[in-house]
């Protein structure tokens, strides 16, 4: 199975630039997922590497075949839609042997071939007792699964799936989810999967490419943009609740303090620099502090998330007290919203700890994992 390059792919549409100098390379055999929120460009940059578009700018290739300017059916590509686009008025049979049969001669095969590759696929994928059955007669997840035979039946190099899941419900979401993974992993075919579900893309993908604005933001594995995220944006987008950003400045001591954890892990009376939080000084570490400082930043956002944040009782050095103002239970475990200063910072605890509404807490970041950003790019300092 090839891999899918795309370099440096203009689309505009009037005067909206959709994709917007996208360069992306997609390994053989691997689940890449096209991440972002609704508009970005995921659809547009899905229909570019299916043909089903042209690009105004750059280059697309699969494998080694520049395939930009190709016809869809000279690709070997099948893109699967998110209403599926199944045939009403054929059977199941008649819809998954559909691109077999437009190019019967072409391929070389008999009624029989196709008969039995049909068959084959249906078995695969658990609706081979559906065959005579309208598309129409069935449930949303059995049209799932006919719309993903029909792309598989002709065992295309590529796999383009254009949020397949968002009309299920969500259960059975879930388990499609584990079985689509399981299925491009057993098939090992090239796929290229669009999604606004952080959830779904990090769940599935080995790799991930989050858009905005027609824009790559950071193309990584689902830990790199969970704990290196490369900007503000990714930070923001992945990650349930969402990551809180502080606003926070960096002092120059004049003075040692002594310090056991903080930014980037302090060792004892090595500090110079601290990181002023509502209600907070916190050490940083030298050297990242030195870093801060010969780049001429003072202002940064701190970014940690509700699941590094713990609500403690007891004494911390570098605990922060606050107001609660909501708490939200989801069964194992509560979003507890906590006001500092002028700042809502959330944290994630147990379900069975006991905060209330209106109460004075204790709050402890784990401060090895917090990441500095420059609030004026938007760019992860550190
Ligand atoms: P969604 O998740 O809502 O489908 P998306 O990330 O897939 O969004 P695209 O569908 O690729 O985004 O759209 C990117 C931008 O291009 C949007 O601003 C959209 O309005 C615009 N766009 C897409 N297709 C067309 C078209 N055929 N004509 C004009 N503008 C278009």
């Amino acid at each position: 199975m090839p891999g899918v390059r795309l370099v440096d792919v203009v689309k505009k549409y009037g005067r909206i630039v959709a994709v917007d100098h996208v360069t992306l390379s997609i390994n053989d055999g691997e689940f890449f997922a096209l991440l972002g929120p609704s508009g970005c460009g995921k659809t547009t940059t899905l229909r570019l590497i299916a043909g089903l578009e042209y690009p105004d700018e750059g280059s697309i290739y699969i494998g080694d075949r520049d395939v930009t300017r190709l016809h869809p059916r000279n690709r070997d590509v099948a893109m699967v839609f998110q209403n599926y686009a199944l045939y009403p008025h054929m059977t199941v049979f008649e819809n998954i042997a559909f691109p077999l049969e437009v190019r019967r001669r072409e391929l070389g095969l008999t009624r029989d071939d196709i008969r039995r590759m049909v068959v084959e696929t249906a078995r695969f994928l658990g609706i081979d007792h559906l065959l005579d059955r309208r598309p129409g007669q069935l449930s949303g997840g059995q049209q799932q699964r006919v719309a993903l035979a029909r792309a598989l039946v002709r065992k295309p190099k590529v796999w383009l799936l254009d949020e397949p899941l968002s009309n299920l419900d969500a259960k059975l979401r879930l388990l499609m989810r584990a079985e689509l993974k399981r299925l491009q992993k057993t098939l090992g075919i090239t796929t290229v999967y669009v999604t606004h579900d952080q959830a779904e893309a990090m769940t599935m993908a080995d790799r991930i490419a989050v858009m905005d604005k027609g824009r790559v933001k950071q193309v990584g594995t689902p830990e790199d943009l969970y704990y290196r995220p490369a900007n503000m944006f990714v930070a923001g987008f992945i990650g349930t609740p969402p990551v809180n950003f502080i606003k926070s400045s960096l002092k120059k001591l004049s003075e040692e303090v002594k310090a056991e954890r903080g930014v980037g892990i302090v060792e004892a009376s090595k500090t110079r620099y601290v990181l002023e939080l509502p209600g907070l000084k916190v050490p940083v570490d030298p050297g990242i502090g030195s870093m801060l400082e010969s780049k001429g930043v003072s202002e940064v956002v701190l970014a940690v998330r509700p699941q590094q944040v713990g609500v403690v009782f007891g004494d911390g050095a570098w605990d922060v007290e606050g107001e609660v103002l909501v708490v939200e239970p989801t069964g194992t475990e509560s979003i507890v919203t906590v006001k500092l200063g002028d700042e809502v910072v959330r944290a994630v605890v147990p379900g069975d700890a006991r905060v209330q509404m209106g109460s004075t807490v204790r709050l402890r970041f784990e401060w090895s994992k917090t990441l500095l950003f420059d609030p004026r790019t938007e760019e992860l300092l550190a």
